[in-house]
């Protein structure tokens, strides 16, 4: 496989990573995950505009506009024979010989790269009978609203999640003995009330690529939608919840923890019909 680094293809046997790169060392770094279907990559533009704004924001230098990355990821992504895949990229502080947690005031030059994976595996069957959820304390750090390469949390989430016979994990937080949801370790919530959809709002949750796709789907098909924190409790007392990501688009959810819904759900069999559509339209 190929992989883009750093302004050039490489092959696995030359992929030279320093190990005081900052992205090992401190985490200190950003990534992105796009699906690519017939090797056309979806919506392209929206996940290089989040990475962008979160490298001015964390001071990273992103030294290449969308363009020149684009085409190096097309062209990765047909070195790699990849047509229905991922792509990653990912942008590190780049390397650190003196492993400082404070970076120097001039920007150190970063490093860039590029993956193009086969799609993960995930069962048809889950698009039309949907998954478990288990809930699990959000661990995190304050800021979520940044995808970056720091997700230990997330990673123990998604696994308790898998070990427990579960797809992905409803993580919540608490204030004040309130418990509210916020996202999964890789996905954004939706639950349905009386007809009425209610997200997570933008605070300390990841604004989804695919979550922003569907607001404007639920705005379109004419439903009420409001953003907002919603309760642990108000999850559970549903009439349906869904989860949206990249890789898994809009998908049902059948099961929290032990409490069931009827899955899919007619609303959400609406948005995700909506979504596939947008998808397909790709090819
Ligand atoms: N929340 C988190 C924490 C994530 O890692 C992801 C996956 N990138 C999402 C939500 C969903 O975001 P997107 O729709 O952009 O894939």
């Amino acid at each position: 496989m190929w992989a883009f680094l750093d302004g050039e293809f490489v092959e696995e046997k030359d992929r030279h990573i320093k190990l005081e790169n900052r992205g090992l060392t401190f985490a200190d770094g950003l990534f992105e995950v796009i699906r690519t279907i017939e090797s056309k990559i979806l919506f392209f533009e929206d996940h290089f505009s989040r990475m962008q704004k979160s490298a001015i924001h964390f001071d990273i230098d992103l030294p290449y506009c969308s363009e020149y990355i684009k085409n190096a990821a097309h062209e990765l992504i047909k070195k790699n024979g990849i047509e229905d895949g991922e792509l990653y990229l990912e942008l590190t502080r780049g390397t650190d010989l003196h492993r400082d947690h404070r970076y120097p005031p001039k920007r150190t030059p970063s490093t860039f790269f590029m993956l193009a994976l086969p799609l993960r595996h995930i069962d048809r069957e889950n698009w039309k009978k949907g998954v478990k959820l288990l809930t699990y304390p959000d661990l995190r750090h304050k800021l979520c609203e940044h995808k970056t390469i720091n997700l230990l949390p997330n990673v123990l989430a998604k696994n308790y999640a898998y070990s427990n016979g579960g797809y992905e994990a409803l993580m919540y937080r608490e204030e004040r003995n309130y418990r509210y949801v916020t996202e999964g370790g890789s996905s954004n919530y939706f639950m349905v009330k009386d007809g009425v959809l209610h997200t997570p709002e933008i605070d300390n949750i990841l604004p989804g690529i695919t979550r922003e796709k569907v607001t404007k789907i639920i705005h379109g098909l004419g439903y009420e939608l409001h953003e907002r924190r919603v309760g642990l409790e108000e999850f559970l007392t549903a009439d349906e919840v869904f989860l949206v990501s990249t890789v898994s688009r809009v998908m049902p959810v059948h099961s929290i923890d032990d409490v069931h819904f009827d899955a899919p759900g007619t609303i959400t069999l609406k948005v995700q019909e909506a979504y596939e559509k947008i998808f397909f339209s790709f090819l």
